[in-house]
């Protein structure tokens, strides 16, 4: 058996959003936690845009300054960039985080509550309740009681512990650039284009304080690579105009799971959040609200088992129940890896042009649904 150099209550795997929520929900109800992550610290290498819907501003406490102006348009454009449906909300609809200050302000809160953060420490291998850890000292031995997986789509964790993984994935890359006050107002433009963004979208979010310009698509159906098609879209996008785009840029991709939530996210010995649990929407490929929805509820489990001794609670973490609501989403996400070639994609943006073509795409863009639902 090999020996363990620490005890802790719950040892979690990656501090990314749903890592340092599940973290620091538990260490505030009193449990040990220590959070490992292999980056060095959290302002790099991060993979995401960073857009927050309404309804996780609403429901979870994001720090203010650390959040761009509220964006209410959206603007759709065929591959052909004529005649773009454009949709206004009478609301803030959402607003792009700035990363960086906000993970380094979300790991400060859960060192606070009492999360021991090891940053530039991997997860390497787990043999039964002693998981290992590579950090700058050299390996490490940490027996816990429950471990997280929240090490993302290709979640390390969930082959260790024989949970589902994802298998259905795409991959998506943007740059980053700080552009001048006083442009046109905040937008979230969207391009439907296969030969740019093959199977999903190609965006543009100027919040008129930065501006991303990404694509997002299946790996192997990007003709000349993500990187290419990056560029290739940065010459023609939309929402830009009067934008001077610096030689240096920052650049962010990975990848997204849009299989819906797995199925088997729990055993005695933990449970998945976040992307590792496939908790990403599988049409919008949104995952900020899911996983920390999902990690909530995570953290609300772990702590009944904690309390109660025994590993019980976890069987109610069941990603097939909760699967169900993401039946429609992966419908539609079934039909929009379909849209193989421009004219089919011109063809299905002519639905977005009837009332209740705009009216779906409003719902989608606007509504109040989110994953999972409250209780
Ligand atoms: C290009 C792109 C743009 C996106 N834009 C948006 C958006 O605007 N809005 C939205 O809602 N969703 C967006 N998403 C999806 C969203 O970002 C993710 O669903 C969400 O960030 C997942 O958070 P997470 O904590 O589960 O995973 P991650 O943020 O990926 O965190 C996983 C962490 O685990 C660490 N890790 C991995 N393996 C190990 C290991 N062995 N040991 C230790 N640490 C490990 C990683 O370094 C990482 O820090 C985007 C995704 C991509 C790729």
């Amino acid at each position: 058996m090999t020996a363990a150099h620490e005890t802790v209550d719950v040892l979690v795997v990656g501090a990314g959003l749903a890592g340092l929520h599940t973290a620091t929900v538990l260490a505030e109800r009193g449990h040990d936690v220590l959070l490992a992550e292999r980056r060095p610290g959290l302002a790099g290498a991060i993979r995401t845009t960073g857009i927050f819907v309404r309804k996780t501003l609403d429901d979870f406490p994001l720090p203010e300054d650390c959040l761009g102006p509220p964006i209410r348009r959206v603007v759709l454009y065929p591959p052909s960039l004529r005649r773009p449906v454009i949709l206004d909300s009478d609301r803030d609809e959402y607003r792009v985080g700035d990363m960086a200050p906000l993970y380094e302000a979300a790991a400060r809160r859960a060192v606070e509550a009492g999360v021991r953060l090891a940053l530039g420490t991997r997860y390497a291998g787990r043999r039964a309740d002693v998981y290992t850890l590579e950090g700058p000292e050299g390996p490490t031995r940490v027996r816990a009681r429950y471990v997280v997986g929240a090490d993302g789509a290709r979640s390390r964790v969930a082959r260790d512990l024989a949970l589902d993984r994802n298998d259905h994935l795409l991959v998506g890359g943007e740059e980053v650039f700080e552009v001048p006050a006083g442009g046109d107002p905040p937008a979230f433009h969207c391009v439907l284009d296969p030969r740019l963004a093959p199977g999903y979208l190609a965006w543009v979010v100027n919040d008129g304080r930065h501006a991303h310009v990404g694509v997002a698509g299946y790996a192997d159906r990007f003709p000349d690579g993500l990187r290419r098609a990056v560029q290739r879209f940065g010459a023609t996008a939309p929402g830009l105009d009067g934008v001077h785009r610096p030689a240096e840029v920052e650049r962010r991709g990975g990848p997204i799971p849009v299989g819906g939530l797995l199925r088997r996210i729990s055993c005695p010995r933990g449970l998945l959040v976040g992307d590792a649990a496939g908790a990403v929407s599988p049409l919008t490929a949104g995952g900020l609200d899911p996983c920390l929805r999902l990690s909530a509820r995570a953290a609300d489990v772990l702590d009944d088992a904690l309390r109660a001794g025994d590993a019980t609670a976890l069987e109610h973490y069941d990603g097939a129940a909760l699967r169900a609501s993401f039946r429609g989403r992966l419908a539609l996400r079934r039909g929009l890896a379909q849209v193989r070639t421009p004219a089919v994609a011109a063809a299905a943006f002519g639905l977005l042009r009837t009332p209740v073509g705009a009216a779906a795409a409003r719902r989608i863009l606007f509504g109040d649904r989110s994953f999972p639902g409250p209780g």
